[in-house]
């Protein structure tokens, strides 16, 4: 795995930091509720959401969602399909949508449109990783963990062709290996 990867951008050591980081502002950002509900986005966002609900401290719920507008290929087609829609009625929840990467953002933007229209009480959205010079719509981010270029990038959870998610850093993908 190590020979396809180009360039990494960020260790395991400054993921982690972040990572910490974005969990001490959910806390505080919701120390006067009782609960939040953390939606996954699978399967990307598993590892990065692993690691940070033990970096909040206050009780957290957790389902997932996976929906898919990419298959094998590293562009989006801009159609987003929900494969797995959520455990839990989120009526009255405050709920935070945790994603591995935007990119165009139409799949959030799909995905805050579709939670919004089930009556929840408040709405945010997590994101490990943007590329915000990419963006096809409006969509409002309110934790990032990482600006990053307009590169393919894999690890830490995030796959290409369901490979790479077991790099403890992220990196960029060398173009031979998708090509
Ligand atoms: P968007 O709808 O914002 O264009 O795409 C978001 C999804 O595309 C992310 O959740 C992620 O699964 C996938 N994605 C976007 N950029 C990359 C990338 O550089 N590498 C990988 N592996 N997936 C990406």
């Amino acid at each position: 795995m190590k020979k396809d990867v180009e360039e990494i951008l960020f260790t395991k050591d400054e993921i982690a930091k972040k990572v910490k980081e974005i969990g001490m502002q959910i806390t505080k950002d919701y120390k006067d509720k009782n609960e939040i509900l953390v939606v996954g986005v699978l399967k990307g966002a598993n590892v990065f959401l692993g690691d940070l609900i033990r970096e909040v401290n206050i009780p957290v719920y957790v389902d997932f969602m996976a929906v898919s507008s990419y298959g094998q290929s590293t562009e989006s087609s801009g159609v987003v399909r929900i494969i797995k829609d959520l455990d839990t009625d989120i009526e009255g929840k405050h709920v935070i949508i945790v994603e591995d990467i935007v990119d165009t953002g139409l799949t959030l933007k799909y995905l805050t449109e579709n939670l919004m229209s089930r009556k929840l009480e408040s709405l945010k959205i997590c994101a490990l990783l943007d590329k915000p010079e990419r963006r096809k719509c409006n969509i409002s981010l309110d934790y990032i963990g990482f600006n990053i270029p307009d590169k393919f990038i894999v690890g830490y959870g995030i796959d290409y062709a369901e490979r790479y998610r077991n790099l403890p850093y992220i990196a960029v993908l060398k173009e031979e290996a998708y090509q």
